[in-house]
């Protein structure tokens, strides 16, 4: 792997970090980046909305798509450089499902028509994706999905439940998966389908977080048709066209990027905060928590860079997507306990009480960053994966 970035690359990364550096002084004043706070307020999705718009006008939405589907023929690493810089000043306009998980099994496995018609909303961004795979008895092993699909006509018929789907509030699509042929082994049955959110039948509702806040969303289906012309690749091979974009997915590109920011932060806090007559980053103990950290978060932009690189020379294998995002979504949840450790009894307070303390972002985070080792397969399953695909280990 070649570490040096190109001059292009370096020229691209400070045209970003302009953009961002200026867009992240536009954010609402209880702001603190992350997925709660593009979409559990108003205020919140409509800065998300607004910076997405600038993204596409720049272009920036489509980095590495082909040309001739609106993008720039940029390569992954350019993408995770974006992905860097936008995680890292914490500002929205990503469409995350949509750009990250979707696009990548249409470019697959599309055909031209499906392309020309799905890809341009999202470069522009008129509209906003969320991913409708879980199910309430398939998570980890998302292969035993029920939500069924049956051929009628020129459409498919489907009738079930999608759970943990993540700002279908205000998403316009939803992409799925359902079974259309129940007698085949469970990962050859099942069809990959697009869809508009509004479709008859489709209702969405809130499942609130222990905090009430409102990220993910309860997806039910009651006989909505979906026409035939909506399935992407072919009819029972939608486990395959799902994996293309759960690579890159998991690619970690970015996430570590936002963390270094929130370490950067909890630097300063103990440069600037004293207890007992002494300033924090004079406590070797917290130093060494802190630098332990900033090697962590190095090794986690190493293996992000990684995937990037692997991906460009179309190897990308399993593996590697899976280390990089167990690796980094722990870190993540180290990150926010050491934060909460070090600010003491003010680190508990939560966001809204004059003491908390960097807005009560590092306790707001110890609960959500559980969350990610669970999200887009758990610790455990990256683990299997790791040792099944990447050292070969038998299964049994
Ligand atoms: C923040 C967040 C956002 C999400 N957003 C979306 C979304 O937008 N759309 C969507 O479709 N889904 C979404 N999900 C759902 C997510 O994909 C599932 O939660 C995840 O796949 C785990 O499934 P589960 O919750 O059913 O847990 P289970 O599969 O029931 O797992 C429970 C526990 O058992 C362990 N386990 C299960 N099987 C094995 C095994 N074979 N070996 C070892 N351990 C095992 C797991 O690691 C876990 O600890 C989101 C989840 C989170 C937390």
């Amino acid at each position: 792997m070649d570490f040096r970035f190109t001059q292009e690359q370096m020229a691209l990364r400070h045209e970003f970090e302009d953009f961002f550096a200026t867009e992240a002084k536009n954010a609402p004043e209880t702001w603190v980046g992350g997925l709660e706070s593009d979409y559990n307020t108003e205020e919140g999705y409509a800065y998300h909305r607004s910076v997405a718009q600038k993204l596409a006008q720049k272009g920036w939405l489509s980095l590495p798509w082909p040309r001739e589907h609106g993008g720039r023929e940029l390569g992954p690493v350019e993408q995770v450089i974006f992905n860097e810089v936008c995680f890292y000043y914490r500002v929205p306009g990503f469409n995350f499902q949509g750009l990250m998980i979707l696009v990548p099994s249409l470019l697959e496995y599309g055909s031209e028509e499906m392309k020309a018609k799905w890809l341009p909303p999202i470069a522009r961004a008129e509209v906003d994706w969320c991913q409708g795979w879980s199910e309430p008895n398939a998570g980890s092993d998302l292969a035993s999905l029920t939500t069924r699909a049956v051929e009628d006509g020129d459409s498919y018929v489907i009738n079930g439940q999608k759970i943990w789907t993540t700002g279908a509030q205000h998403a316009t699509h939803i992409f799925l998966m359902a079974r259309t042929d129940p007698n085949a082994p469970k990962h050859q049955g099942i069809t990959y389908f697009l869809s508009e959110i509004d479709r008859p039948g489709i209702t969405v509702s809130p499942l609130l977080m222990m905090d009430g806040s409102h990220v993910f969303n309860e997806v039910f289906f009651d006989n909505v048709r979906i026409p035939k012309d909506y399935v992407v690749g072919e009819v029972n091979k939608g486990w395959y066209v799902s994996m293309a974009g759960a690579n890159f997915e998991r690619s970690g590109s970015g996430t570590v990027s936002g963390s270094r920011r929130d370490l950067e932060d909890l630097v300063q806090f103990c440069r600037l905060t004293q207890r007992n007559g002494r300033l924090l980053s004079q406590d070797p103990i917290i130093r060494h928590k802190l630098a332990d950290l900033a090697v962590g978060l190095d090794a986690g932009r190493q293996l992000a860079y990684y995937c990037a690189w692997m991906q460009a020379k179309n190897t990308l294998a399993i593996a590697e997507p899976s280390a990089s995002k167990y690796f980094s979504t722990e870190l993540m949840v180290r990150l926010a306990n050491t934060g909460v450790e070090v600010m003491g009894l003010y680190g508990t307070l939560k966001k809204g009480s004059k003491w908390a303390a960097l807005k009560g972002k590092f306790e707001a985070m110890c609960q959500f960053t559980l969350g990610l080792t669970i999200a887009a397969g758990s610790t455990e399953i990256q683990k299997n994966l790791i040792a099944w695909m990447g050292l070969g280990l038998p299964r049994k």
